[in-house]
């Protein structure tokens, strides 16, 4: 019982231990994040740093460039531009507002090195395992855009030395396998770790757990991670830093002994709680170089993704049917002889998109969660409320 509560408290917790600064929390005086819907952007800098005296980390998903911004305003005053934007990695959630943000800043971008061929319009991350995970967010995972985006000469590689461009006494760390060029930023002196996805504090495959906002360490978002032997190495390194507070990419930020004992189990668990049973990437990596995708070991059947194409395709059919027959019987009654008729079911587009509920107060709030044939994306049927494409 004790844990139910604790598990629907999250959000609660959050207010108590990180107070707002408008939009944004803060979780050390100089370091700031921001929920924007499923995912967070940090912000490094101390509060009215003024023009080129902070730093963004991440960028949300696309359409997050206004509430960015405005977040940023507050925080560091009225034309406040950073001094660099920061990626712990390119993934669409992080990277969905760089573009229009880094020009209206006159911002460089910096990532790892092995990151920029999805930074530079030369590679596709490697596909995604909707079959892993278990929850919506895991089978919707097919139809997440997995980029290239084409910043051009406006990303840079992060400095070889180790430091991170306007953030002093922190550092960057390698930390691969969710994705190959992932990065953790680390401040020795206070031991404060922003860890991007390399893990996370919610679990981010089931939709329950992304809602609830209920903190707790998890590996990486299993779809997206196609190396779990890098993966395993980069926690272990992450935990042996002993970090006194953690934000990640996704969830609520943790801290105190919470955060390291449960990083601690997560490293020598890795492979029973972190690593899915089975899946495309398990036994077999997806490798990269830094041109982007060498080789990815085949897909596996998603059931799901069979069942609903399966299903689509038995409804066009039986729709398809239904047609005929009606046109059959008119032709019928048009023409005594009529030839037999036959359409052949036609597969629709078996993509998906998920709706949401958007709620900018507080993150989001999702209330219903549907698949609908991308055909529909552009109708955007109507539910009721504001609703916005999570997928496009
Ligand atoms: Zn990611
Ligand atoms: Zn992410």
């Amino acid at each position: 019982m004790a844990e139910t509560m604790e598990r629907v408290s999250g959000k609660q917790r959050e207010r108590e231990e990180f107070p707002s600064t408008g939009l944004a929390r803060e979780v050390a005086p100089d370091l700031a994040y921001l929920r924007c819907k499923i995912v967070n952007v940090m912000f490094s800098g101390p509060s009215g740093a003024g023009d080129r005296g902070w730093v963004l980390i991440d960028t949300g998903l696309y359409g997050s460039a206004g509430k960015i911004a405005q977040a940023a305003e507050e925080r560091f005053g009225a034309g406040a531009r950073p001094r660099a934007i920061i990626l712990t990695h390119g993934h669409f959630d992080h990277i969905g507002a760089v573009r229009e943000l880094a020009e209206s800043w006159d911002a460089v971008v910096y990532a790892h090195p092995l990151e920029l061929p999805y930074l530079t319009g030369a590679s596709k991350y490697p596909p995604p395992d909707p079959t892993v995970g278990g929850g919506a967010m895991a089978r919707l995972s097919f139809t997440y855009p997995r980029g290239p985006i084409d910043l051009g000469s406006r990303v840079q590689p992060l400095p070889a030395d180790g430091s991170v461009p306007g953030m002093p006494g922190w550092r960057w760390i390698h930390t691969p396998g969710h994705t190959a060029g992932h990065v953790s930023l680390f401040r020795d002196a206070d031991r404060t770790l922003v860890a991007g996805d390399a893990f996370v504090t919610t679990r981010q495959e089931a939709l329950t757990y992304v809602l609830e906002q209920t903190p707790e360490v998890n590996g990486p978002p299993m779809y997206y991670t196609p190396d779990w032997a890098a993966s395993e190495l980069s926690v272990q390194a992450l935990a042996m830093l002993e970090p006194e507070i953690a934000v990640t990419g996704h969830g609520i930020p943790l801290s105190g002994p919470q955060l390291r004992e449960e990083l601690k189990t997560l490293a020598l668990e890795f492979r029973d709680v972190a690593v899915p049973a089975h899946g495309r990437y398990v036994n077999n990596p997806a490798v990269t170089d830094e041109r982007g995708i060498v080789s990815v070991p085949p897909p596996v059947v998603d059931r799901d993704k069979v069942y609903l194409a399966a299903g689509m395709a038995f409804g066009v059919g039986l729709l398809a049917a239904k047609v005929a027959s009606v046109r059959r019987h008119r032709r019928a009654e048009a023409h005594p002889a009529p030839r037999a008729a036959y359409a052949a079911p036609r597969h629709a587009d078996a993509d998906a998109v998920a709706y949401v509920e958007v709620d900018d107060t507080d993150g989001f709030n999702l209330s219903r969660f549907d698949y609908y044939p991308s055909t529909e994306t552009h109708r955007r049927r109507s539910l009721g409320g504001r609703r916005e494409p999570l997928i496009l």
